[in-house]
């Protein structure tokens, strides 16, 4: 008997060799598979006889083999496969292309049906590699209908996919839904039972987005929950409250090298305000690149630390923190604050402390000791204290999870740091205070007035040369430059550059006289950190990097950004790259350079073209939703949302909407005692969130 927890294997055409292709996709039980879900379908709902058929249109067609054969095209490069599809009707010819072994599988007199678009061959249909399969006495899971895709592997084809599916697809049917029938009711969602079968065999488009509809909110509800959960035991917390020192804050203002804009300055005053209340501040700071976040959480510091306390702030990479440490022992110079950097892979600190950083005794004192440290996720593992512990900030919230984020809030009875989360993913206020529901929020909208706008340019291969000499000029005046690339290293495959070999070319052939350097995640901390202080004290005039460079790295001196491969990021992510430039007084510029196989599509000129003429990160946020669909907004703000295709059908009254039942249920029932299969699936759902 199958169960969910049967593996693969145990299914009808599953050996063990297609079980490991399998558990690839990370499908490894039959009920793994029930939840694999289709992100396109194609539509062969129409089915015609042969008479009936137009041009133009995709169609599903029945009928018997009256003829097939092979043969070479007349330049004998092609294998052609020709054959002849009969029914009542007519006659349709259908074509494929070095597919000889079908006619091992196709036979004349066999039964098949075949799906895919209907051409004209001067006049009469005729079908070009269309989808097919025979009929035996089950029925056609490929070629009629909406049939259903699922990602893969080249190594595994839709067809196996949908079989297996097809064979787990029973066992839906024993599913009892976790989400009460009342809400259910209220939202007008289906059960998960039929939600599972309808979204892998749909009879109908509405059943299909009815299917997503369900299969979100099983995310979106278990989210919600999280965070009112969380909401309702920070409702419980105390802290230390921290007192307003006017005077110094002021002081501190003042000798800042820029006057604050207005936004800053009110996100402060919002922040200081938290700061002083016994329980813990519990905010979410957006602003756009370079829009000055760090300054706020600098000032929200200086107050916490004069009142005696720590602050500690984490960052998504090791590269980020360094450059947080730089910043901010550069902003605290005058105040003599103890600060430390503290990673997995490398410690320093502004003060000396006698044993060894790198040993467990000497960060154990760094932590003790120091009033602001500076860090990674490493900084909350377990057993891993700060004494003194007043104000948590986390860079980049959407990077880490929720529970990392509960995590940092302390392990004391009934005692939490206050906590400041900062992003730069333009989201809408509306929509932020729906996602994250346990923060409060504060916006900065205005960039500094000293900010340059970056001029974008798109690049064909002909003008490389041009901006080339561009680059070199800003050399000679003193500036530099990043250059991004998709990849480490070159791959067979695909006509990416890499970033290894954009550093050979330009260092070598381009820009010999010129010091060129080379950043990506596979570099050792200690020598990613050497290349960034580097380029920090201009010691290079060019960065070539990988993606590590995006979030936060902040480089006054660098004017110019060359993206290669620019057809591979998410407007965005272009975005946040764009802003690691114009930080100066001087202009900058960006340069987008679409990879080969792109650089004469019209849809990825058109995207690019986007950026080209907006600098506002909200406006293109939106644009990457309607052209990309898939969402890159959600699928940075829903970090660990697996099936991101779901993503597509999100809208603002549907997260309200479960928003507002996980307040309703957490509300009636903080413990979940009345509902013990939700509290199971809420315990799976952090587990698997917490392994990520
Ligand atoms: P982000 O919000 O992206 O983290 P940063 O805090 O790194 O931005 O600030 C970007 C740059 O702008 C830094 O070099 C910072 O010193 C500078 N900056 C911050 N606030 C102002 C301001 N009010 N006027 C001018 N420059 C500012
Ligand atoms: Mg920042």
């Amino acid at each position: 008997m199958l169960n969910f927890d049967s593996p693969l294997s145990s299914l009808h055409k599953i050996g063990t060799e297609s079980a490991k292709k399998f558990a690839k996709l990370g499908l490894k039980t039959v009920g793994d598979l029930l939840f694999y879900i289709p992100f396109r379908y194609d539509d062969f709902s129409i089915r015609r006889e042969i008479g009936a058929l137009k041009i133009g249109e995709t169609a599903n067609v029945v009928g018997t083999i009256d003829l097939i054969q092979n043969r070479r095209s007349r330049q004998r490069r092609l294998q052609i496969t020709e054959a002849l599809l009969r029914d009542e009707s007519g006659f349709l010819k259908l074509i494929w292309f070095n597919q000889g072994f079908l006619t091992r599988n196709l036979k004349v007199g066999d039964q098949i049906s075949v799906a895919g678009l209907i051409e004209s061959n001067n006049g009469t249909p005729q079908m070009t590699a269309p989808d097919y399969e025979k009929i035996s006495s089950t029925e056609t899971l490929n070629t009629s209908g909406l049939v259903p895709h699922y990602l893969s592997t080249a190594k595994l084809t839709q067809k196996q996919i949908r079989q297996a599916v097809n064979q787990a697809l029973p066992l839906a049917k024993k599913i009892s839904d976790w989400v009460p029938v009342e809400i259910r009711k209220r939202l007008n969602l289906l059960d998960l039972k039929n939600a599972l079968c309808y979204i892998h065999r749909p009879a109908s488009e509405a059943e299909i987005s009815a299917s997503r509809q369900r299969l979100a909110f099983s995310d979106l509800f278990l989210r919600q929950l999280k965070s009112q959960t969380i909401k309702n035991e920070l409702g419980q917390l105390k802290t230390s409250p921290i007192p307003f020192q006017k005077e110094a804050t002021q002081n501190f203002v003042a000798k800042l090298p820029f006057k604050l804009t207005d936004h800053q300055r009110q996100a402060a005053w919002e922040i200081i305000g938290d700061l002083e209340k016994t329980q813990p501040m519990s905010r979410l700071l957006e602003g756009d690149v370079g829009s000055g976040k760090t300054v706020v959480a600098a000032i929200a510091f200086l107050n916490v630390i004069l009142a005696g306390r720590q602050g500690v702030i984490m960052a998504p990479t090791e590269v980020l923190a360094a450059q947080h440490y730089q910043t901010f022992s550069k902003l605290f110079k005058n105040q003599n604050f103890k600060v430390a950097l503290l990673t997995a892979n490398y410690q320093k600190a502004n003060f000396t402390i006698t044993p060894k950083l790198a040993d467990k005794k000497g960060k154990q004192i760094l932590r003790e000791e120091a009033d602001l440290i500076i860090g990674t996720q490493a900084l909350i593992q377990p057993g891993v204290s700060f004494p003194r512990l007043g104000l948590a900030v986390v860079d980049e919230q959407h990077r880490f999870g929720v529970n990392q984020r509960h995590q940092i809030l302390g392990r004391e009875e009934n005692w939490a740091p206050h906590f400041l989360s900062m992003t730069a993913t333009p989201i809408p206020r509306s929509l932020a205070l729906t996602i994250y529901s346990d923060l409060d929020l504060s916006i900065i909208t205005q960039q500094p007035a000293a900010r340059q706008k970056i001029k974008t340019f798109l690049v064909d291969n002909k003008q490389r040369i041009k901006m080339e000499e561009h680059l070199k000029k800003e050399m000679d005046a003193g500036h530099q430059i990043f250059v991004i690339c998709p990849l480490v290293e070159n791959s067979d495959k695909l006509e990416v550059k890499s970033a290894k070999d954009e550093y050979r070319r330009l260092q070598e052939e381009v820009f010999p006289k010129y010091k060129v350097g080379l950043l990506h995640g596979r570099l050792k901390a200690k020598d990613k950190e050497d290349v960034l202080m580097k380029f920090a004290n201009q010691k290079l005039d060019i960065l070539v990097s990988t993606s590590v460079i995006e979030v936060g790295i902040d480089f006054p001196n660098a004017t110019v950004i060359v993206i290669e491969g620019a057809d591979r990021f998410g407007l965005a992510q272009l975005h946040q790259f764009r802003g690691r430039v114009g930080r100066g007084q001087a202009a900058a510029s960006c340069f987008l350079l679409p990879s080969k196989e792109n650089i004469k599509n019209p849809k990825t000129l058109e995207r690019l073209t986007i950026m080209t003429k907006t600098d506002n990160g909200l406006k293109l946020a939106e644009k990457d939703l309607e052209l990309r669909g898939s969402g890159d907004l959600f699928g940075q703000l829903q970090s660990g949302f697996k099936d991101w295709h779901l993503t597509t059908i999100f809208n603002l009254s549907f997260l309200k909407a479960a928003k507002d039942e996980a307040t309703r249920l957490i509300k009636s029932d903080p413990n979940l005692i009345r509902y013990p299969q939700i509290k199971a699936r809420l315990g799976e759902w952090e587990k698997n969130l917490h392994l990520e």
